[in-house]
């Protein structure tokens, strides 16, 4: 294994672009994922994600991509993570899950591996308690689509160590990504806000006070956002925004969380956004996909 190996765990949403972001940068990128299907579709999924990135970024344009794919290997084993200097961990966002994941993972990855959690709301320390060696957890909460934002959230969690505040700064840096360090509490800053605004954007065209369209208007042509929150929603799959608000509802007690009835509906109906063809908007259609 080089001295630059990233172990990915999780080849979803997340998991597939935080791969390509760190193959483009120079990393060797070992993809762990427990679903054989997700495992065995991700080359093909991630060259075509990575054909459509390269139409919205010149930077990405310049990415090769058989030398970006070839960097990335994969496994369903945690254990063959062992000895790397990073893992990305972006599996399903179950906080019961995390917790099984990362109590094998203290067997595998002793006290040198850094861990970056990338979560959308659960607390890193929580997760750090779980491991040997604490100070070396730190949340890296990437944004959705990894490769075409500037931006990383990093969290500081109770036992971070400045040491690994300052490796993930370096992390993203090397990535391309500026890094934003905030303190540990559920859904740090970006979720703690945006899922309150995805979530009444959704109460909104349930109460029928608008279409979704209007709303995501209203957003981009009233406030100069460049995505509205229902096609935010869409892009990181409504599955995933009814789990964090699950897990936000139950940190704070606090009802202002509470997730709104049609969201739950439409993850029941597999309306999940972007990633099965259809949520608030239809993305069978090329005119919706250009969206
Ligand atoms: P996803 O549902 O698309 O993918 C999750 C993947 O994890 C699946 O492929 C699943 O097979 C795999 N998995 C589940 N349990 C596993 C295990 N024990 N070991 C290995 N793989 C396992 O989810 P996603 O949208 O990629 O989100 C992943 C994480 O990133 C979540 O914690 C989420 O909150 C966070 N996140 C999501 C977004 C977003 O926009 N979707 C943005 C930032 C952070």
């Amino acid at each position: 294994m080089s001295m630059s190996t990233v172990g990915v765990i999780g080849a979803g949403v997340m998991g597939k672009d935080v791969a390509l972001t760190c193959a483009a940068n120079g990393y060797d990128v070992i993809l762990c994922d427990s679903d054989a299907d997700v495992l065995a579709s991700a080359p093909q999924r991630m060259r075509r994600l990575l054909r459509q990135y390269r139409m919205m970024s010149p930077a990405v344009a310049e990415w090769p991509t058989d030398e970006v794919l070839g960097r990335v290997s994969r496994t369903a084993e945690p254990a063959d993570l062992a000895g790397a200097d990073w893992i990305v961990e972006n599996i399903v966002e179950d906080p019961e899950a995390k917790r099984k994941l990362y109590l094998r993972l203290r067997e595998i990855c002793g006290e040198t591996a850094r861990i970056a959690v990338n979560t959308s709301c659960v607390p890193i320390t929580r997760i750090a308690s779980l491991l040997p060696a604490p100070h070396q957890v730190i949340g890296m909460h990437f944004m959705n689509p990894v490769p075409l934002i500037d931006g990383v959230e990093v969290i500081r969690g109770e036992h971070t160590s400045d040491a690994t505040v300052k490796a993930a700064e370096e992390f993203a840096a090397s990535l391309g990504k500026r890094p934003i360090v905030v303190n540990d509490m559920p859904g740090f800053v970006s979720n703690r806000l945006s899922h309150l605004f995805m979530n009444e954007a959704a109460f909104l065209v349930q109460d029928g006070v608008a279409a979704p369209e209007q709303v995501d208007d209203v957003f981009k042509l009233g406030y100069g956002h460049r995505m509205g929150p229902l096609e935010t929603a869409d892009l990181i799959g409504l599955d995933t925004v009814v789990k964090s608000l699950a897990v936000l509802h139950d940190e704070f007690q606090d009802p202002k969380f509470r997730c709104c009835p049609l969201l739950k509906k439409m993850v029941d109906a597999g309306f999940l956004g972007r990633k099965s063809g259809r949520g608030f908007y239809d993305y069978t259609t090329s005119a919706a996909s250009a969206r």
